[in-house]
């Protein structure tokens, strides 16, 4: 990508950013070095479910178990009639759907019960009801439709009508900004005119119903528009296929002079980029609800497979590898759920603004579980390595670790690659240091800097010292009992966190932004911070409560803490002693070519550059996009000590 089309990218991702902050981010206060405890505390343990979502909840239980065989859906690579018949006739379609316009309307915290529980069950019917209501038409128009939009979609969504979100394309993945499909204004103002190709949208060969997201050709401003499949113009031109989610109802589809009536829009004309991220924003929180049941599912089979499974005279459990392994599964899974919970929760509270906690939840989990799949698969052994079907025909229980392998490595890509989660949470990372010192750090905005120094003076005079002298000791924290040790050490690395984001800042300027090893080890600490302290306060509220498993609950998260403590030490000693500047001289030259000899010896894939893109040659650009030049010196201001143990 040449310069400016980045800068364009960048641009417009950033107006269509949320920029407004209501009240109570724990993350963005994390990375300003303020541990506020408060917005956690106390944990919100899920209480008593109303009578509804019960009844609900058991009647999907009883279905997936006697209706929904996960191994024949992956095999055949087709939603059964009677599965997609069954969801809609228990509701399952209209789960988010606010109560005025549908049935259920469950809550953040209730969907995620919901999600968990279909997620330990089939990642194929998982995608299908998340990728309708987390960010199908249902999302974006309870939060942006207009009330006849709603009344008119919303309660077909909740009676079984099945939508898709279409946002990406073949020129425009992670990028949204280069999205090609075009919504053209008709001459009286009453419609538009759709012409262009999305791909790999999920439920797309299944859907009524669309969100689509296009340009207007002439002001290139982004709409949002429900889109219905029955329209004329409107054509399914290919069912992609993947290495899992087999039955996933995936199309490239095409759209050819679709007129779309002027009331299909969703929010503001314009304003579809933000009505897409913001959809993203929240809906993202079905995934990390759907890998915690993965990783429970995985913890069951290893628990039980370690007993039954005897090599060298003893149970496979009781060899220390594998042992250690069970409590780390044990211990992950219950960060991970901490971390779901929590977030769910934050969710259901108009206080919270959960952007940055959704993100992290997502990732944090999704790698979690994926190498917690990879453990389940390893501690099988070669029966991890079989298909469902071949262990069942000769006669072993059909356990399909592979299958969930393969199905859970797309939840790192889709909905924010890892990537661009990371470039999310590190943008606010530093934004409060951009918005107070954007002026001293970003060259065109250099005719402010001498009208902005007091203003800077002023704010880093006194925020700067105060992340030097908070208290993270003894005897802080001491109502957390067992666990206060890893709050203390949470609190210095939180002031530690926002000291080396404004360190980068000062070192970097305006290239900090383009600084990803820098940044992306700033969002990994403050996401093991995170994961921490909903760790800990879970803890710490069974033990409140005296609830049975009160004392394993601890356990859990002293292991979960020490281990994470150790990632928190690591990542910051990694700001100072890295081989960043080495790795991008070295990248550069790969990325030209000049180590393509290590390639010979093998058959080649024999495609050229220009073959491996969809665009057409002539139309190729190699990207031209700076490699930061390597850093000569050693960053000055870095401290390099992690905090103490
Ligand atoms: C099974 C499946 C289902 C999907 N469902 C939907 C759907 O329902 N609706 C929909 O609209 N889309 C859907 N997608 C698209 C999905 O969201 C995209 O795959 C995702 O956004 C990444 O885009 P991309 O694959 O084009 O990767 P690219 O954007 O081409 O990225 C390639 C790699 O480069 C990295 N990268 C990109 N930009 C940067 C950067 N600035 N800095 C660092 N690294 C970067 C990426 O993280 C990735 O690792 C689906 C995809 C799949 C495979």
């Amino acid at each position: 990508m040449s310069t400016r089309e980045e800068q364009r990218s960048l641009k417009m991702a950033e107006s269509a950013r949320e920029a407004d902050w209501r009240e109570g981010s724990f993350l963005r206060d994390l990375f300003l070095g303020r541990l506020r405890l408060e917005l956690i505390e106390p944990y919100p343990l899920p209480g008593e479910p109303r009578p509804e979502f019960a009844v609900f909840r058991e009647k999907l239980r009883r279905f997936l178990e006697e209706e929904v065989d996960a191994a024949q859906i992956d095999r055949r690579g087709e939603y059964p009639a009677r599965v997609i018949l069954g969801l809609r006739s228990l509701g399952a379609f209209g789960m988010k759907v606010p109560v005025e316009y549908g049935v259920l309307g469950l809550s953040a915290a209730e969907y995620i019960e919901i999600m968990k529980l279909v997620g330990s069950w089939d990642g194929n019917v998982t995608a299908l009801l998340s990728a309708h209501q987390s960010i199908g038409v249902p999302r974006p128009l309870t939060l942006f439709g207009s009330e006849a939009l709603k009344r008119k979609y919303l309660p077909r969504c909740a009676a079984g009508s099945i939508s898709a979100f279409a946002l990406t394309e073949t020129e425009a993945g992670s990028d949204p900004a280069r999205i090609a499909t075009t919504a053209t204004p008709t001459p009286d103002g009453r419609a538009f005119i759709l012409n262009g190709a999305k791909l790999w949208c999920t439920n797309g060969t299944l859907a009524d119903l669309l969100v689509v997201m296009a340009r207007d050709p002439r002001t290139e401003a982004i709409s949002a528009f429900v889109v219905e499949t029955g329209w004329e113009g409107v054509a399914v031109t290919h069912r992609c296929r993947f290495m899992g989610l087999k039955a996933l109802a995936n199309a490239a589809l095409r759209f050819h002079e679709v007129r779309v009536p002027r009331e299909n829009l969703i929010g503001e004309e314009g304003k579809g980029l933000k009505v897409a991220l913001t959809t993203l924003n929240t809906g993202r929180l079905a995934l990390p609800a759907a890998t915690v049941g993965l990783a429970k599912t995985c913890l069951e089979l290893c628990r039980k497979w370690a007993r039954a499974r005897s090599q060298w005279g003893v149970p496979i459990g009781r060899h220390e590898a594998i042992a250690h392994k069970l409590a780390e599964m044990a211990s992950t899974t219950f960060a991970m759920e901490s971390v779901c919970d929590l977030v769910a929760a934050m969710a259901d509270s108009p206080d919270h603004d959960i952007r940055l906690e959704a993100a992290a939840a997502k990732e944090w989990n999704t790698v979690r579980a994926w190498r917690m799949v990879d453990d389940a698969l390893q501690i099988r052994g070669g029966r991890g390595f079989e298909t469902e079907e071949s262990l069942a025909g000769r006669g072993e229980a059909a356990v399909g670790v592979e299958r969930w392998l393969r199905d859970s490595r797309i939840n790192r890509i889709f909905e924010g690659s890892s990537e661009i989660m990371h470039l999310f949470m590190a943008r606010e990372a530093v934004d409060r240091h951009l918005q107070v010192a954007g002026a001293l750090v970003d060259p065109e905005r250099r005719s402010e800097r001498l009208a902005a120094l007091p203003k800077i003076a002023a704010f880093y005079g006194r925020w700067y010292p105060s992340r030097w002298v908070g208290w993270g000791h003894w005897p802080r924290f001491s109502s957390y009992g067992a666990l206060a040790g890893h709050v203390r050490f949470i609190e210095r690395a939180s002031r530690k966190l926002a000291r080396a984001s404004f360190h980068g800042m000062v070192r970097f300027g305006a290239g900090a932004q383009r600084r990803q090893a820098f940044l992306f080890r700033l969002v990994d600490l403050a996401m093991e911070l995170f994961a921490m302290s909903a760790t800990v306060g879970r803890a710490r509220r069974l033990a409140e409560l005296r609830r049975p498993e009160a004392e394993q609950a601890v356990a859990l998260a002293d292991l979960f803490c020490r281990s994470s403590r150790r990632e928190v030490s690591r990542l910051f000693r990694a700001l100072a002693h890295n081989d960043d500047v080495l790795q991008s001289r070295l990248g550069r030259e790969v990325f030209e070519g000049r180590e393509a000899w290590l390639e010979q010896g093998a058959m080649g894939l024999g495609l050229e550059v220009g073959e491996l893109s969809p665009l057409p040659v002539s139309e190729l650009m190699v990207a031209q996009a700076p490699i930061p030049p390597p850093l000569e010196t050693r960053f000055p201001l870095h401290e390099v000590s992690p905090p103490a143990e």
